[in-house]
């Protein structure tokens, strides 16, 4: 599997970039993980709308699915202009009325799942779970072969997914606060949270995404080098708690599952 990030920012996007995406090819098949603001215009530099055979969904907060209907669009003239044969499935939890609005015509179809859902697909295997959130929200596991791949989608550390993370090859997971702005109450992960998580589960290694556009206090928008700061000190934070490789998630950048040993 090949991962390729097309947006990390939480709740909205800073210029020319994307909120929650990521595009999992499997061999030549193609998936896309989330669908928030402005992942399409990053998909779209890799692969054709055409191409996604399903999409998953963590939950239904904007940063996480805002281009969903434009994907629809794209799915229907992708259709109409023989770029594809089956209609799109989205698969999404049930557990909110907007589960009803995945589905679009006969283009789109929403797919309901949960934590006692896996999904099988030549291969591909997705297993769910729970986090703690303010909204339902469902982390996802990925194995094919012996590769896997664990995105958390949105949580608190209150959520109770170590076994559901453990031995990941890859820990994609949100990193919202600083471990300054540490509250196990929040319905987001601080860089301590992430380490502990990390450490406990034993994964092989971490990365870092939906990162905040401050901290402490402090907002600022579209300042490249303000931003790589405040990432690359939370990734120091996270390995004060975890001795595996922290990586930060960068938009475009493709990262194979597979690790040399
Ligand atoms: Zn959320």
């Amino acid at each position: 599997m090949k991962l390729t990030v097309l947006g990390n920012w939480g709740a909205c996007p800073q210029a020319g970039e994307a909120t929650a995406g990521l595009l999992l090819c499997v061999e030549d098949r193609v998936f896309l993980i989330d669908c928030g603001s402005g992942v399409l215009a990053q998909s779209g530099k890799f692969c054709s709308v055409g191409d996604f055979e399903a999409v998953f969904l963590s939950h239904y907060h904007h940063d996480h699915c805002a281009d969903i209907g434009c994907l629809q669009y794209g799915s229907k003239f992708a259709f109409i202009y023989g770029l594809r044969r089956e209609p799109l499935l989205i698969y999404g939890h049930d557990q909110s009325p907007r589960f009803e609005d995945l589905t679009y015509g006969s283009f789109a179809f929403g797919y309901a799942v949960g934590p006692d859902t896996t999904v099988e697909r030549d291969g591909l295997r997705v297993s769910f779970a729970q986090t703690a959130h303010e909204q339902y929200n469902l982390a996802m596991r990925f194995e094919y072969g012996n590769e896997s791949l664990v995105y958390t989608g949105d949580m608190g550390p209150r959520s109770d997914i170590v076994d559901f993370c453990a031995g990941a090859d890859l820990l994609v997971c949100e990193c919202c606060f600083l471990e300054s702005e540490a509250d196990d109450s929040l319905g987001h992960m601080s860089t301590r949270d992430v380490g502990t998580l990390a450490q406990k589960a034993g994964v092989r290694r971490v990365m870092l995404t939906h990162f905040p556009h401050g901290a402490e206090g402090a907002i600022w928008e579209n300042d490249p080098k303000r931003t790589r700061e405040l990432r690359e000190r939370m990734a120091g934070e996270v390995r004060r708690y975890y001795d595996g490789p922290v990586l930060i998630s960068k938009i475009g950048e493709s990262y194979q599952l597979t690790v040399e040993s």
